[in-house]
């Protein structure tokens, strides 16, 4: 009788597993599931298809698998499902050559989001991600305060000391600590700075950002050199935070959207003009903030309206209209496409206008050069063999350039490019392209020279032409 009723148990247990579907906030689209034909047109583009030549780890796999879960015909719950979803690197490479228009991106996004919404995940799981992404992100005061203690660390004996105790690597963290370069210039604090020309034209706002305001603050302060001479009136909006894309490759959208609000408050009192990015993955998702806040009736307008100011640096200056820089950069270089710049922004033309218009550089094209290199986001960190892989994939591409640069235009990429480099023995640089057309047009001395006048504050500038 006991075994009878255990064995029914059992069956209802199975039945409500079976039936586990999505549920909640972020479900994904079930019309965006059925767009995909099946051609598998996407396979060859997938970076984790090339690595494993698995059918589930490919796009067509992934989506199976989400349509799936959507009809009942494979548990939410299900180990292969969150295995594939977290598997993906979110780079998006699919969605640029899909016939049929599938927007990958949201999908993977939502799933996501379901499986953090309801899978039961460790104890240690929920504290390191809240240490590892609520801390740091949350906030960029926060960010600041720890990317100012790393600038001390650097400056110090202890990294040689740690090295070779072996206790970075007893701490996993030898990977993470190589990758972030040195620190050189002071955090790039939002409302302290601005770049005005003489004679402006437009005017935009640039738009901050975590990683570019503390590691990449020199990168920042390039574009918005950069941006005045070309006639670009530039401040830095204060109140902004983290775009929040890390939180929603991660599926915590709540924190994400919480993010976005602040943002579309902050560049609204700005005032009009464009909102500059220099990293690609901040910019693909601020120009989502649409989709990410399309349920919300107080911001959804307001977020289409963000959406459509925002620019990639390369995508407002690398046009016929960029003034021809003056100086003279003799580098051989070769350009790393950011995924979330090549694939989710389709911006690949752009950035080599640029580097085609700097006298003395000359640019070799790698091969593969938008294939993911194995950063996005911090898969890097928690996905070490899979993003090895690509990274040296990555490596052997730019060794048979020969070039001594590798040019890119996102952190993510940058970091992992120097530490891939490094671990294959490659000795190039690597470089953001704003610091390129920044040298080009003569750095901080063209300030100096009268070019264009630098301010600290929150200068408000009058617009004379087009935002
Ligand atoms: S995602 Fe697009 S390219 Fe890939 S199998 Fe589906 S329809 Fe084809
Ligand atoms: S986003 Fe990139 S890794 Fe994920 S399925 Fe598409 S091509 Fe593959």
């Amino acid at each position: 009788m006991a075994t009878e009723a255990s064995a029914i148990e059992q069956t209802v247990a199975e039945a409500e597993r079976a039936l586990r579907g999505y549920s909640g906030h972020d479900v994904p689209d079930d019309k965006l599931l059925r767009d995909c034909v099946h051609c598998g047109m996407c396979l060859p583009t997938c970076p984790t298809y090339r690595l494993t030549g698995s059918e589930a780890s490919s796009p067509r796999g992934r989506l199976w698998m989400m349509r799936a879960v959507a009809d009942g015909r494979l548990d939410l719950l299900d180990d292969a499902f969150d295995e594939q979803m977290y598997q993906c690197l979110n780079c998006r490479a699919c969605e640029a050559v899909c016939p049929s228009g599938v927007q990958y991106g949201p999908l993977v996004e939502a799933a996501r989001s379901q499986l953090e919404q309801h899978r039961p995940r460790p104890a240690w799981q929920r504290v390191a991600r809240r240490v590892a992404l609520r801390f740091p992100f949350d906030d960029v005061r926060r960010m600041r305060a720890m990317v100012s203690g790393l600038k001390l660390y650097q400056r110090s004996p202890l990294p040689g000391l740690l090295r070779k105790s072996g206790i970075l690597r007893l701490l996993r963290l030898e990977t993470l600590e190589a990758m972030v370069p040195p620190v050189r210039e002071p955090a790039l604090i939002s409302g302290e700075e601005s770049w005005e020309p003489d004679a402006a034209t437009n005017r935009a706002h640039l738009f901050n950002g975590c990683v570019m305001s503390t590691v990449f603050s020199d990168v920042n302060r390039a574009a918005g050199r950069s941006l005045a001479h070309n006639g670009y009136a530039t401040n830095v909006p204060a109140r902004q935070q983290c775009c929040g894309a890390l939180f929603v490759h991660a599926g915590m959208m709540d924190e994400a959207r919480r993010l976005a609000r602040i943002n579309i408050d902050a560049f609204e009192s700005a005032g009009e003009g464009k909102i500059v990015v220099t990293a690609a993955g901040c910019g693909a998702a601020l120009k989502e903030y649409d989709h990410l806040l399309k349920d919300d009736a107080s911001y959804r307008i307001r977020a289409k309206a963000f959406s459509d100011r925002v620019v990639d640096v390369s995508e407002l200056l690398g046009t016929g209209d960029l003034v021809q820089p003056g100086g003279d950069v003799s580098l051989d270089v070769t350009f790393q496409e950011p995924c979330h710049l090549a694939h989710a922004q389709r911006i690949s033309r752009q950035p080599r206008t640029i580097l085609e218009a700097i006298p003395g550089l000359t640019l070799t094209e790698m091969r593969e050069s938008s294939l993911c290199c194995g950063s996005a986001g911090i898969y890097n960190i928690i996905r070490r063999d899979m993003a090895d892989g690509l990274g040296d994939r990555k490596a052997e591409s730019v060794r048979d350039t020969g070039v001594s640069t590798v040019v890119t235009a996102n952190p993510g990429c940058h970091m992992q490019l120097r530490t891939s480099l490094r671990r294959n023995g490659v000795e190039a640089d690597v470089i953001h392209i704003a610091q390129l057309l920044d040298r080009a047009y003569g750095g901080q001395h063209a300030a100096e020279r009268g070019d264009w006048a630098f301010t600290r504050g929150d200068a408000p500038h009058q617009s004379t032409g087009k935002s």
